[in-house]
């Protein structure tokens, strides 16, 4: 069962009268539960794939199923529907709000939901213990430092229990000791059951997941499967 169907997608920026192609015909099928590396240079167009993939962009031209819906062709009031319910995407920069505490900032997908102001809270203490942040719930973020941030975002990605896990670098701002504690988290996401696409440059970051896929010039310049290692619990 496919979770991302994209189809020959393309994207363009205009810029002025000129036009800067970026995507140029990619083509990618993701199922349920595959944890994949998207890598390429800088500049290859990872974060407009990742932007396209997360429904905060829209292709120039192609064709994007997410669990069968054409998200392509989809309303802005659709497209947000979609990424508050069906995708959690995690930021290089965390993205938190800085007047929000840790609690505050997982349960803002909530709001959206309808949920009732003590149920958003059990859930986001939920996901905080979760991502292993059960103590500073009370904090902002500028009380945390950049791993626990990261894991609030991650806590606040998961909150909707969206089929679809995005992080665009996201392990970019952290030191290595803190890098591999973050993917950790992930490999447990995926470990349950979650479809995970993620961007990085480092080769080992990209290790931890079972397919990596190349971009290079706006195509794919290669799609393997990774040699799958035992995950320690
Ligand atoms: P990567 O993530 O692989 O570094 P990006 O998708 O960020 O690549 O960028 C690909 C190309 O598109 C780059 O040349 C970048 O400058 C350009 N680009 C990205 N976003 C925009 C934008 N909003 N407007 C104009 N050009 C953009
Ligand atoms: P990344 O490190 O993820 O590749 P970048 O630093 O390239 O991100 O870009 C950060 C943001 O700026 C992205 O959202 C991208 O769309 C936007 N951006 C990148 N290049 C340009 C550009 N030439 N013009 C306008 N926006 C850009």
């Amino acid at each position: 069962q496919s979770v991302i169907h994209l189809e020959d997608i393309r994207k363009s920026y205009f810029i002025g009268k000129n036009e800067l192609p970026v995507l140029k015909g990619v083509t990618i099928d993701i199922n349920r539960n595959e944890y994949v590396a998207l890598m390429g240079p800088s500049g290859s167009g990872k974060s407009t794939l990742m932007n396209i993939l997360g429904a905060l962009d829209t292709p120039t031209a192609g064709k994007y199923i997410l669990n069968g819906h054409d998200v392509s062709s989809m309303e802005d009031n659709e497209l947000a529907r979609i990424r508050n319910q069906e995708i959690g995407f995690v930021f290089q920069q965390f993205n938190l709000m800085p007047r929000l505490t840790a609690l505050e900032n997982v349960a803002v997908p909530l709001i959206y939901a309808g949920i009732s102001k003590r149920e958003r809270e059990d859930k986001a203490r939920a996901m905080l213990e979760k991502v292993g942040l059960g103590e500073r719930y009370k904090h902002k973020p500028n009380e945390l430092s950049g791993g626990q941030c990261q894991r609030v975002a991650i806590a606040r990605a998961l909150v909707n229990d969206p089929s679809l896990i995005l992080a665009d670098e996201p392990t970019g701002n952290l030191d290595t000791k803190t890098s591999v504690e973050i993917m950790d988290i992930f490999g447990k996401i995926h470990a349950g059951g979650n479809t995970v696409v993620l961007v990085t440059h480092e080769e080992d970051i990209a290790e931890h997941a079972r397919r990596i896929i190349r971009l290079r010039d706006g195509v794919v310049e290669s799609d393997k499967m990774n040699a799958i290692k035992e995950i320690v619990a």
